[in-house]
């Protein structure tokens, strides 16, 4: 039987959707734009890669092209750790980092002076690092509780940290340690820096593929539930992580991201994005070449086809 035959899902449904924006859009994957390399793991990665999964509230995932192979989620992963952060002690972590697009690049230091060492918001690397900080203190383990998460709502015990990606990270991380050692010369930092860098560089590491980030990301979608059906957020966390990244999950190009797709999204230096139609689905896509600002340029023409195709986005 093939999928088409089966009863109709949210994922079967827009399994014919993904199919032409593969066909049109996966073939020019890597024409433009640019793997990152300042990651020099990173800077391997073929750039014309390209695949993209769709997973229903019910739990089906479906994919196209390589959705199953395995990528550096990178800073994908800062919308889970914020998930897991806000479930402890939110108003503390809210008087240490803010929910304001930044309009500066991921990794800016600037601002950070300006705005004595509270960062704009959790999506940029200095915000991220706060959050892995308010993570450390309340589990002892951040990038443990991260890898832990992912692991049990993609349903993949596969999913695993790369440490060459997270020691190639420290080994060029002066950018990282730079907005670290600033933060907590302000006071904005609990932990030492070194291991609150270790938790983060480790935590972005973690590869997964399509398939499995866009089950992983489903209680975003599902309005703070998880596949077994308890509450890993309330409704009103899911909805301001969903409104975080749409206003941040993109950095300098959060604006841009929300005139062309219209959804939630979170991205990242390997090249995927995490998408959230609330009430729906997820959608993840992947192809490492990357635009100026960090973002897959395959990837948000997918997402942007995709909403012009189907009609669904959050407006
Ligand atoms: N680990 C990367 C960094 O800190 C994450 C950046 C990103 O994906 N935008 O630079």
């Amino acid at each position: 039987m093939t999928v088409e035959e089966l009863p109709t899902t949210e994922a079967r449904r827009l399994l014919p959707v993904l199919r032409e924006i593969a066909d049109e859009v996966g073939p020019r994957a890597g024409a433009e734009g640019r793997v990152a390399d300042y990651i020099p793991a990173l800077s391997e990665v073929d750039p014309t890669a390209f695949g993209l999964a769709v997973a229903g509230v019910d739990g089906e995932v479906l994919g196209v092209g390589e959705s199953r192979t395995p990528f550096s989620i990178q800073s994908v992963s800062k919308a889970f750790s914020l998930a897991l952060a806000l479930g402890a002690d939110a108003e503390a972590l809210w008087r240490r980092v803010g929910r304001e697009p930044s309009g500066n690049p991921f990794n800016s230091l600037v601002q950070l002076e300006q705005e004595d060492g509270i960062p704009r918001n959790p999506f940029i690397n200095a915000g991220a690092l706060v959050v892995t900080d308010h993570l450390l203190t309340t589990t002892g383990d951040a990038r443990g509780a991260v890898l832990e998460l992912l692991r049990a709502e993609s349903g993949n015990p596969r999913v695993d940290f790369d440490a060459s990606v997270a020691r190639s990270e420290a080994a060029r991380g002066d950018r990282n340690a730079a907005l670290a050692h600033f933060m907590a010369s302000y006071g904005n930092l609990r932990n030492p820096v070194a291991d609150v860098l270790e938790h983060y560089f480790w935590q972005c590491s973690i590869a997964m593929s399509c398939e499995d980030l866009a089950a992983a990301g489903l209680f975003l979608a599902r309005h703070g539930l998880r596949g077994d059906g308890s509450r890993l957020l309330d409704r009103s966390a899911a909805k301001r992580i969903n409104s975080i990244m749409l206003t941040c999950g993109a950095y300098d190009a959060a604006g841009e991201f929300a005139f062309r797709v219209g959804l939630p999204g979170k991205s990242g230096v390997g090249g995927g994005i995490l998408a959230v139609v609330p009430g729906r689905c997820t959608l993840c896509v992947w192809s490492p070449a990357l635009d100026r600002h960090g973002n897959s340029v395959a990837g948000v023409e997918a997402l942007d086809r995709f909403t012009t195709l189907t009609g669904l986005s959050v407006f």
